[in-house]
């Protein structure tokens, strides 16, 4: 599998990447708010307490260790978009985050609320650890660090300009992609497809690392990995090209205020449009499980904690798809789909 230096350098002719250089959203209307916006967030949040949030129920694990059966998917949800896929035999991670905080500070910004549902210790040999973009909630660097060292034959996937952040803590196998690229591999195949999101971690590097979601193939199953995302139009084009899907995780949190997180983050409603839309695409095959993620552990927004699952079972329901085809996780609970099929 390609390693070293970035699979590819973006062409200023995508209509991802901006005239100066920087990465872009390519629809109507999907500018990410600007840190004046954050401001004027901030200052209109009001003070009043809130009721303490419901918080996800945890579960013990039951992972496949060391590894699953070659037919069968597993999923673990450890909290927020980090979840353990276990493919087949192989055993992926997406969005690693173990940290207290999802912030560069240790004593300030947005603290967890609920403990991760697996321990670093307890995690099974990982062969790949998909990052979906540099926000502090997604890409941490003590977790990162301590997965590299516990893990070293991991390959990871990033975006482009994310590799270099993994490679300086540690990770040794580091492939960048854009959008639309894609690696294939001894029967696994790795696609960066596109979300409508933002990045940066300081005020200086707004937009110039990019954002993504993943599909995963491998063994008997197909996975999309949709990022932090709003709504865009290529939900139903990411599954004509990388699906039929058995699994698609989707990010059901973080959407109030909606003038503030609109351009970034889906709300449960526009979760279950894109949903549809990526169902929409295969009649002829059963539709994917949706397992809600981005959600529970911090409070990066003003909707309630409990608000996010409750709002997606109501939409799916509304929108008449099988109950039992969405997935809304205790923390540490593992769910297994059999091969498509079977
Ligand atoms: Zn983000
Ligand atoms: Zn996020």
């Amino acid at each position: 599998m390609a390693d070293g230096s970035p699979a590819r350098v973006p062409s200023d002719t995508s209509p991802h990447v901006a005239p100066d250089g920087r990465f872009r959203n390519p629809w109507p209307n999907a500018e990410p708010p600007t840190f004046r916006d954050v401001l004027r967030w901030r200052r209109t949040r009001g003070t009043e307490p809130r009721p303490a949030p419901l918080l996800p129920g945890r579960v013990p694990p039951a992972i496949d260790a060391p590894r699953g059966a070659r037919d069968t998917l597993a999923a673990t949800w450890i909290g927020h978009s980090t979840v353990l896929l276990q493919v087949g035999t192989l055993n992926v991670l997406t969005d690693p985050m173990w940290s207290r905080r999802a912030s560069p500070l240790r004593w300030a910004g947005p603290a967890r609320l609920t403990e991760p549902g697996l321990s670093l210790d307890a995690l099974p040999p990982i062969d790949i650890v998909l990052i979906s973009h540099d926000h502090y909630d997604h890409l941490d660097a003590a977790s990162v660090r301590a997965l590299a060292r516990r893990h070293p034959a991991a390959r990871w996937f990033t975006p482009l300009g994310v590799a270099r952040y993994v490679r300086r803590w540690g990770a040794r196998a580091v492939t960048e992609l854009d959008w639309w690229h894609a690696v294939d591999d001894g029967g696994v195949r790795i696609a960066c497809v596109p979300a409508q999101h933002g990045s940066g971690r300081t005020p200086f590097d707004r937009m110039q690392s990019l954002w993504c979601g993943f599909t995963l193939r491998a063994a008997a199953h197909s996975i999309y990995f949709a990022g932090d995302t709003a709504y865009h139009p290529e939900f139903g084009e990411i599954a004509r090209r990388e699906g039929p899907f058995d699994l698609c995780m989707l990010p059901i949190g973080a959407y109030e205020p909606r003038w503030f997180m609109r351009p970034v983050h889906v709300n449960p409603e526009e979760a279950v449009r894109a949903y549809a839309d990526i169902a929409a695409v295969h009649p002829g095959c059963p539709p994917p499980v949706a397992l809600a993620v981005h959600w529970g552990a911090f409070t990066l927004a003003d909707e309630p904690m409990d608000e996010p699952p409750r709002r997606a079972q109501s939409a799916w329901g509304g929108s008449g798809f099988d109950a039992a085809r969405l997935w809304i996780l205790s923390l540490g609970e593992t769910r297994r789909l059999p091969a498509r099929g079977a």
